[in-house]
């Protein structure tokens, strides 16, 4: 039986891939990969590695997690080094967590690689930094994606906040989370960032506040993130990554 490496890909920038990820990548025999995985890091794999692609196509689950857990086990069987390869960090927004207590169920060895979370690394390509000193003490990654059957996990009301706010998986209900947050008591003047594909050469950032951000970022391609806070207006400054 083989072990099972969950590892973090980075946000996208190949170069943002941590020593440990591109080290076990490299001995991989298998590599289970998903749909915001830089293709440019598969073509680090050795000759003979097998590529399993269980992403998701335009929203559609090409596999359910029940099956992605199952994919995962049935190739520790037959490898030694099964790598279970992921967007940003395995752990944030990324089911790591429950592909891991599956493994440790059926008494799977693994490991896990942490890797450079969007979250975090996007502002930073967009010259936002999500704490500074004076302005933000502190910093929240929420989801943007909520079932739409359930009633909202979110503590809106605690989002009256001079804190970061990052959203992940939100641009889809962009329009939901600036009403929310003028709602709950944000100035309608509190700038906001979205961010796409952060960290890649088609990184685009566009700025306002929350009461114009949703018309100017309307054509904007995912995968995207949203950053809400005084923060923002640091990027004037800081902004080094050119765009295209
Ligand atoms: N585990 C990942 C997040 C998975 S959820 C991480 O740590 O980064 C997927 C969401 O992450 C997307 O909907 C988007 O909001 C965000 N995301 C991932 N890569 C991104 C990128 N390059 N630029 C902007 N947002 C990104």
């Amino acid at each position: 039986m083989g072990n099972v490496y969950l590892t973090g890909a980075g946000p996208g920038d190949i170069d943002l891939l941590t020593l440990k990820a591109y080290k076990v990548i490299g001995k991989a025999d298998v590599i289970i990969y998903d749909r915001l995985i830089n293709p440019d890091i598969l073509d680090l794999t050795k000759d003979g590695c097998m590529l399993v692609y269980v992403g998701k196509e335009n929203g559609r689950h090409t596999m359910s997690q029940d099956d992605i857990n199952e994919v995962i086990y049935r190739n520790s069987l037959k490898y030694e080094n099964v790598v279970r390869l992921k967007g940003g960090d395995p752990f944030v927004f990324g089911r790591g967590g429950e592909e891991a207590l599956y493994l440790h169920q059926r008494g799977v060895e693994f490991e896990i690689i942490p890797g450079v979370t969007s979250a975090v690394s996007a502002p930073a390509y967009a010259g936002i930094p999500v704490t500074h000193r004076g302005i933000a003490v502190s910093f929240r990654v929420i989801t943007g994606h909520e079932s739409k059957k359930k009633a909202s996990q979110i503590p809106w009301e605690s989002l009256k906040t001079d804190e970061t706010i990052v959203f992940l998986m939100g641009l889809h209900n962009l329009e939901k989370i600036t009403t929310k947050l003028i709602e709950v008591g944000q100035p309608a003047d509190c700038p906001v960032a979205v961010i796409s594909k952060g960290t890649t050469k088609n990184q685009r950032v566009v700025v306002g506040t929350l009461s114009n951000i949703l018309e100017r970022a309307k054509d904007v391609p995912t995968p995207a993130l949203i950053v809400v806070g005084k923060v923002v207006e640091l990027r004037e400054q800081l902004q080094w990554f050119k765009q295209r």
